[in-house]
């Protein structure tokens, strides 16, 4: 079984077999180093590409939503296999590996990633696994090493400490979204009933089909019913990076307040 995909916490049977996978995995100390380094030199480069069940956040969907220039509905069509959560009825993404023989990433390249910039959260991860645990005092981390016969990254490298590794994947706004997705699941996951039909559908339309989303802010004349800054909205509908970040923001605390009836930061108005 591949560990690329280790990160996120699941309750399908294949991401179960994961979470154990990696709850027996060495622990690394956040002020631990490791030694490791993969570039196009390694023996083994673009072996970790295949044959992958690769979870997909709602925040990975949305940098390779913008990274294809395509639409919540034809990326889903084109590159995802649907998987629900069973404890929590939230949807969960995998990416589809290609049809060919060895089932390689439909982005991968002889020469590499070719959404590098809007690579998933696991693949700027690996080597390391990160558990996370919700509390009342925000989430807890702990990190793993991954060590596979097949990779060749830990044969020589530059030492760093997990922190060190996550800054230079660009890590801190993955995990930040991630975070948040994990914490909105628990919070249902601890009311011992998965969301019914009709808000497991709103979940995958406004986490995962931002373009969607917006479409239904608009339509049901959300930002009239809630308290918000003219600057939250206006980034909200902004085409940009920072303006999906927003909307995704938002997206999270949409579900909070239609499942809960009151979010972290909004308000009915
Ligand atoms: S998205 Fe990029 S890094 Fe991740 S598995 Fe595919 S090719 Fe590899
Ligand atoms: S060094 Fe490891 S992470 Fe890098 S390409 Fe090889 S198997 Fe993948």
């Amino acid at each position: 079984m591949d560990l690329k995909s280790f990160e996120m916490e699941g309750g399908d049977v294949d991401f179960e077999k994961k979470r154990e996978l990696v709850e027996n995995l060495p622990e690394i100390g956040p002020e631990e180093t490791f030694c490791f380094d993969c570039n196009p030199a390694v023996p083994c480069f673009n072996r970790c590409c295949a044959e992958l069940t690769l979870p997909l956040t709602p925040y990975d969907v949305m940098r390779l939503c913008r990274n294809q220039k395509l639409s919540g509905t034809d990326f889903e069509t084109m590159y995802v296999d649907s998987h629900v959560f069973p404890d929590t009825g939230f949807p969960m993404p995998t990416l589809r590996m290609s049809r060919e023989p060895g089932e390689p990433c439909p982005f991968v390249s002889p020469a590499g990633c070719m959404v590098y910039e809007d690579r998933p959260s696991a693949c700027r991860t690996y080597p390391l696994g990160r558990g996370t645990k919700v509390g009342r005092d925000g989430v807890a981390e702990r990190f793993f090493i991954v060590r596979e016969d097949h990779c060749h990254g830990f044969d020589a490298g530059t030492i760093r400490t997990p922190a060190e590794w996550f800054e230079g994947q660009g890590l801190a706004p993955y995990n930040r979204s991630n975070d948040r997705y994990m914490r909105l699941m628990a919070m249902v996951r601890a009311t011992g009933s998965p969301l019914d039909d009709r808000l497991a559908a709103m979940a995958r339309l406004s986490l995962f089909h931002l373009d969607q989303f917006r479409l239904m802010i608009d339509k049901m004349r959300i930002f009239s019913h809630v308290a918000i800054s003219e600057e939250r909205k206006n980034l909200i509908v902004e085409n940009s990076l920072e303006g999906d970040t927003a909307c995704l923001d938002f997206a999270f605390d949409w579900m909070e307040l239609i499942i809960f009836g009151k979010a972290e930061s909004l308000e009915h108005s």
